[in-house]
């Protein structure tokens, strides 16, 4: 609905009165404010055009269920029956089990809604309460900018909320939350004073029937704790206690794989059984506090001040001596000093991994699971995960990594630009295309994911320039780093989504990708670090298989490329500049230094 004319007349009724109003619109669909206050105040009257409204509902945890949803949108179809708006099904947007207080993960919201708020596909949201589209206030801001800006209004059943209601309700959905955390855990702190377990029991306990919070020990799990500290006191290497158990067939307290970190990991403030207190008899809480990373969404875990703690003796719930227990943590710290000196650990900056060229590519040929970095000595030595912390997989050897990349490097060289192989390889793999296709999707919506994360990130990077004093260059850089990812994932994106048309294979696209690969070749043997290089190196490598060969025989390695990229794949795609990318986020007055080369 697009109305050019700056002043329409329309007709509303009410009752048996007509009036003739004159109704305001800007920009082809804003209401004039008299118009719809007086709507608001006679809901029954209908306006001869309608706004067209997107309803949008999400609940959060357990304790509201998956009927919440259709209960909000059944509320929300009355609320806008009353209001005059008009409905269309495409535009029911929902996030379901997201919770309120970070807008990652909700694509409902920040992806379809937003996305086709940007479409101008409506003129107003509906939510049942403006806690729905945030609790944390940052965000709420955020979104009702990004509203504003699609001329879009944000509407409760109660009514238009204001600026100033938003800024007010959004101190008090950050406030409920603050409040509602901190009665959780004072009243999780009163079960622990009573020397009780809220939630799930620890591993060598049970709950007790009937008696919620009650423990008492599981003998069976109890046996394989006690033998747990026996075995480590006496020496033994937590991988070698796993080993054990994994060939004893005892299941582990995940119900996953054993895994050598559940037993020792994280020294301290760590989650493994040697330092739950429990099992000598004293109940401790608050050793850890959850916070989110507000960049990331990401939950980290970080020790409490120790005023926080309480520790209240159950000496009922004891499964290990005090002798035992002495003596095994007389090991820990004895192997925590031969590994990181006197001082003990470091802990690690709050930055990510270092990560490499075939971060991500490299798989086992065993048991297909992730190849990652087990020693840094010499450069670096990759191996299969799952044999080395999880021992659930034999392939224990580990390849030198630069002997692996530079392989990579050469056979992709030597075989992507062959046509006889190219055509070869098509013909072969069209039979399996039906099944590509069935993966790729999977593939496809967790990319998109992704996707949709970097492109709040960038947003919020963006808006972070418009409010901050901050130096811009910095922030500019951080945009940059994400700019070339989005970009990669785009392409992939796309990418999964050709792979089942790949029907005839071109020769000028074979020539064209022949001198990419060439590129590629020459500027990854140059630097393999290039980020632009990283991302067209996994747009065509889906992964590499690194073979299980005896010692000192050379390396087995095969290469699987991605189909669709031999038919003229871009492999360095174009990149937003900032000017682009702040005008995207419609910000487009704050002015960028020139990009340096
Ligand atoms: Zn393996």
């Amino acid at each position: 609905m697009i109305l050019e004319a700056s002043i329409i007349p329309a007709i509303v009724s009410s009752g048996s009165r007509w009036q003739k109003r004159l109704v305001g619109w800007k920009l082809g669909k804003k209401l004039h404010t008299a118009t719809r206050d007086h709507q608001m105040a006679h809901p029954k009257l209908k306006l001869a055009t309608q706004l067209r409204a997107a309803l949008y509902a999400r609940f959060s945890n357990d304790v509201q269920n998956e009927r919440s949803i259709d209960r909000q949108f059944a509320d929300l179809e009355k609320a806008a029956q009353r209001l005059g708006f008009k409905l269309d099904k495409r535009h029911y947007y929902c996030d379901r089990a997201q919770s309120g207080t970070s807008l990652f993960e909700r694509p409902g919201l920040t992806r379809e809604l937003l996305g086709a708020a940007a479409k101008n596909e409506f003129d107003v949201v509906l939510v049942e309460q403006t806690d729905r589209l945030s609790r944390e206030q940052a965000d709420t801001h955020w979104l009702a900018a990004r509203f504003k800006f699609y001329n879009t209004k944000i509407f409760t059943p109660a009514g238009e909320v204001s600026a100033l209601q938003l800024t007010f309700e959004g101190y008090q959905n950050a406030d409920f939350i603050t409040k509602l955390a901190g009665r959780v855990k004072s009243g999780h702190n009163e079960i622990a004073r009573a020397g009780k377990i809220a939630g799930k029991k620890p591993y060598g306990y049970d709950g007790v029937l009937g008696k919620p919070g009650e423990c008492v020990i599981n003998e069976k799990q109890a046996a394989v704790v006690r033998r747990m500290f026996t075995e480590y006191a006496s020496g033994k290497s937590p991988r070698q206690i796993v080993q054990g158990f994994i060939d004893e067939g005892i299941p582990s307290p995940s119900g996953a794989h054993w895994n050598y970190q559940g037993i020792v990991g994280g020294s301290e403030t760590g989650r493994g059984l040697i330092h739950n207190r429990l099992y000598i008899g004293e109940l401790v809480r608050n050793r850890f506090t959850n916070v989110k990373n507000p960049d990331t969404g990401r939950r980290i875990v970080r020790k409490s001040a120790q005023d926080d703690l309480i520790v209240v003796p159950v000496p009922h719930l004891r499964i290990i001596g005090q002798e035992l227990w002495e003596a095994a943590h007389a090991v820990r710290l004895a192997r925590q000093v031969q590994m990181a000196g006197p001082g003990g650990y470091k802990p690690r900056p709050v930055l990510p991994r270092k990560s490499y060229l075939l971060s991500g590519l490299l798989r086992c040929g065993t048991c297909n699971g992730q190849m990652t970095i087990i020693s840094s000595a010499l450069g670096g030595r990759v191996g299969c995960s799952s044999a080395a912390y999880r021992r659930t997989c034999n392939h224990t050897k580990t390849y030198h990594l630069g002997t692996v990349t530079n392989e990579v490097i050469g056979k992709m060289h030597e075989q992507l630009t062959n046509p006889e192989f190219l055509k070869a390889r098509m013909k072969a793999k069209a039979a399996e295309l039906a099944k590509a296709e069935k993966e790729g999707n999977v593939e496809r919506v967790e990319a998109q994911r992704k996707l949709d994360r970097l492109n709040l990130q960038i947003a919020r990077l963006v808006s972070a320039i418009e409010n901050t004093d901050a130096p811009v260059k910095e922030l500019m850089d951080s945009i940059k780093a994400k700019e070339i990812e989005r970009v990669g994932l785009q392409e992939r994106i796309r990418l999964l989504g050709a792979e089942t048309n790949v029907t005839v294979l071109q020769p000028t696209a074979m020539s064209a990708f022949g001198k990419s690969i060439e590129t590629l070749a020459g500027l990854l043997r140059r630097n393999e670090n290039d980020p632009a290089c990283r991302l067209a190196l996994s747009n065509i490598i889906d992964c590499v298989i690194v073979h299980p060969t005896p010692k000192k025989r050379p390396y087995e390695l095969s290469m699987y490329a991605r189909l669709s990229a031999i038919r003229g794949i871009e492999l360095f795609p174009e990149r937003r500049s900032h000017q682009q990318i702040v005008a995207a986020e419609g910000l487009s007055r704050i002015t960028v230094e020139a990009e340096p080369r």
